[in-house]
């Protein structure tokens, strides 16, 4: 029998995320961009003055995107050769990889099966298994928009002498342990992406917050080149002490980044709505496909909505899951693949044994979820993966 859902041929595609541009956003550039600074003006000191306010942090270092971030936060907690960062296996690339720019080695730590979030024994663990060695970092990572134990996390850094370093691209405007993500409370420092299909767009974009004077100054520099002005030896005057980047924003990006900082709220409230509104409708292919599980209280400002899928039960691999999805316009993505198996990491430290990492990739699956999307739209999943699914 052919679904119904299947010769809904205007339906448009349902990308897994993707940013919401309103007209208003549209000007905001447009004026910007008729001003006088092109690049770094008024609008990147707004932007930044405006996301501190967000997150309730007293610095905020804008930057081209959210990579960038993730190294000159690995700079700030002062990673170099010779020194250790642990990271979750289950994260974006990016996580890893800006502890490799600063020539740092990377250790993997395991995260819970259920919601690939790194757990304080998955920590431990790591630190356990690697005595002697020069842990200078840790990049929890809130996957999803839901966060890690922030609290115990950061009581195992401050024992080891530990830089925290909260990886925040999936979770603006989520809160953890009763503070804003981003606060500088129980990390020292947050970093966010502003990529389209993430909360709120800036194009590229991406941001450090913290509280700490020193840090926030030496990223800042960093940004431009790691030039400091010296008018006391002239006007013209500028000396480099230490190797910077140009990781600069431009105006326009970030007067965009005002426009939809505005609308964050109803962008998270529909996000909410929407994750709930699957939550109730796929109860019925329980277990078979599980909801997000999720880890506490506090309400996620979701990134994703990534159901756990047991193919074995469905009786189909994920790929046909996915290549049939495709074919009634819903697109899914899996986030991610184990950094840890990425063939350059293989290359460098080996293949790791990380069981829950492992069970979180083989099972996990991001369903459309972005504040454009109608009812209609969040029913249309949920029928169609009933109808594929609803037999097993
Ligand atoms: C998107 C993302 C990044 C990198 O952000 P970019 O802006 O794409 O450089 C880092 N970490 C995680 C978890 C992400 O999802």
């Amino acid at each position: 029998m052919k679904p119904a859902a299947k010769s809904d041929q205007l339906r448009s595609f349902l990308p897994y995320g993707r940013q919401t541009i309103e007209a208003d956003d549209i000007a905001a550039v447009a004026e910007s961009m008729a001003g006088d600074y092109l690049t770094t003006g008024p609008k990147v000191g707004e932007f930044e003055k405006a996301f501190c306010k967000l997150v309730n942090a007293k610095h905020c270092i804008v930057v081209g995107n959210g990579t960038h971030a993730l190294h000159l936060a690995c700079i700030a907690a002062g990673l170099s050769k010779g020194d250790y960062a642990i990271v979750p296996a289950i994260t974006f690339l990016a996580t890893a990889n800006a502890v490799r720019y600063c020539g740092a080695d990377v250790l993997f730590a395991d995260v819970d099966p259920q919601t690939g979030l790194m757990r304080p024994e998955d920590a431990l663990d790591v630190i356990r298994r690697n005595p002697g060695k020069k842990i200078k970092a840790m990049l929890p990572v809130h996957l999803t928009g839901q966060t890690v134990d922030v609290r115990a996390l950061r009581e195992i850094c401050d024992q080891h002498g530990i830089v925290m370093i909260t990886d925040a691209a999936h979770a603006v405007g989520s809160t953890a342990g009763n503070e804003m993500v981003g606060a500088g409370i129980h990390e020292h420092m947050s970093i966010f992406s502003f990529h389209p299909v993430k909360t709120i767009a800036l194009g590229e974009g991406g941001a450090i917050t913290t509280n700490d004077d020193a840090m926030a100054k030496k990223m800042r520099t960093l940004r431009g080149h790691g030039m400091e002005q010296k008018p006391e030896n002239g006007p013209w005057y500028y000396s480099m002490e230490d190797i910077g980047y140009n990781y600069r924003v431009t105006d326009f990006q970030c007067a965009l980044g005002l426009s939809q900082l505005a609308k964050l709220n109803r962008f998270i409230d529909r996000r909410r709505a929407i994750a709930n509104m699957y939550d109730v409708l796929l109860k019925d292919l329980a277990p078979v496909i599980l909801p997000p599980h999720r880890v506490n209280s506090e309400d996620p400002a979701w990134h994703l909505y990534a159901v756990r899928i047991d193919f074995e039960k469905l009786c189909m691999d994920r790929t046909k899951l996915m290549n049939i999805l495709r074919e009634y316009n819903i697109g899914t993505q899996v986030h991610y693949i184990p950094v840890s198996d990425q063939p350059y990491y293989v290359g460098m430290y080996g293949a790791q044994n990380l069981p829950g990492a492992s069970y979180y990739y083989e099972h996990t699956l991001s369903l459309p979820l972005f504040p454009l999307m109608t009812d209609q739209d969040v029913i249309y999943v949920a029928q169609t993966l009933k109808e594929i699914c609803g037999g097993a």
